[in-house]
């Protein structure tokens, strides 16, 4: 089995397009999507209707919650702000229906989603270092979780009482270990690749790869300042961060 495995989009269609584009070289049996479809840049209905093309299982991120109203947008800075409440005038009924039916975690025999953390899924907590992961290690009665939220890519590794961070982008997963991987983001990197991010996960081989791949972001850029969303959030894009 081989997955497809991918998050925060945000609305960014550009970026999304080429991953779909690359997933498609992949064989990918399976999609998994970590949440935040929506969010920052200017094509959330687009977006919404190619993540429903691939109809794969998916998690809550804290831009759908917020958009549907799960979520306070006090939880929000100013700017995040600005763009959910043009993101929530852009959906339609149907739309906020099918976001609000989301989990907020999903687990089969293997693996566990989640947009943020374990402990506390709908706080929306980040997951950046090993004190922060550690709660979700202890909750974890998997060997794998897959999360995204930071979109800072990453990979930490509980063997034992030992937790550690992999400072690499593929990882072969060995028995008797747990893994919490963050797949990082499709549309709104902020590692300092502005590459957009996504994550294979071959069940055969065992091994976990994220790979980044660039996208036209000179005309996602144009669509945030079109719409009017802050030029903050067309800025960031180029830089990564
Ligand atoms: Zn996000």
């Amino acid at each position: 089995m081989r997955y497809g495995i991918f998050s925060d989009i945000h609305s960014n269609l550009e970026a999304f397009n080429v991953v779909l584009d690359a997933f498609s070289k992949e064989a990918i049996d399976s999609y998994l999507c970590l949440g935040d479809i929506v969010g920052y840049a200017a094509n959330p209905k687009e977006c919404i209707e190619k993540w429903q093309g691939l109809s794969c299982v998916t998690v809550i991120g804290n831009h759908e919650a917020a958009a549907v109203e799960l979520l306070d947008t006090e939880y929000f800075n100013p700017v995040a702000k600005a763009a959910i409440f043009w993101t929530a005038e852009k959906l339609s009924k149907e739309d906020k229906q099918f976001l609000s039916s989301l989990k907020y975690v999903y687990q089969n025999e293997e693996l566990i989603l989640v947009h943020g953390t374990l402990d506390n899924p709908e706080r929306f907590d980040y997951l950046f270092d090993i004190p922060l992961a550690i709660p979700t290690f202890n909750l974890m009665d998997r060997p794998l979780c897959f999360v995204g939220h930071s979109h800072v890519p990453g990979i930490f590794i509980q063997d034992n009482d030992k937790t550690g961070y992999l400072d690499k982008s593929s990882v072969k997963i060995s028995k008797g270990k747990k893994y919490i991987i963050n797949v990082g983001s499709v549309g709104q990197p902020r590692d300092g690749d502005p590459r957009a991010a996504y994550c294979i996960y071959d069940t055969d081989s065992h091994l976990i790869e994220i790979k980044r791949i660039e996208y036209n972001i000179k005309k996602t850029q144009q669509k945030i300042t079109q719409a009017g969303l802050p030029t903050f959030l067309a800025r960031r894009l180029a830089e990564g961060f």
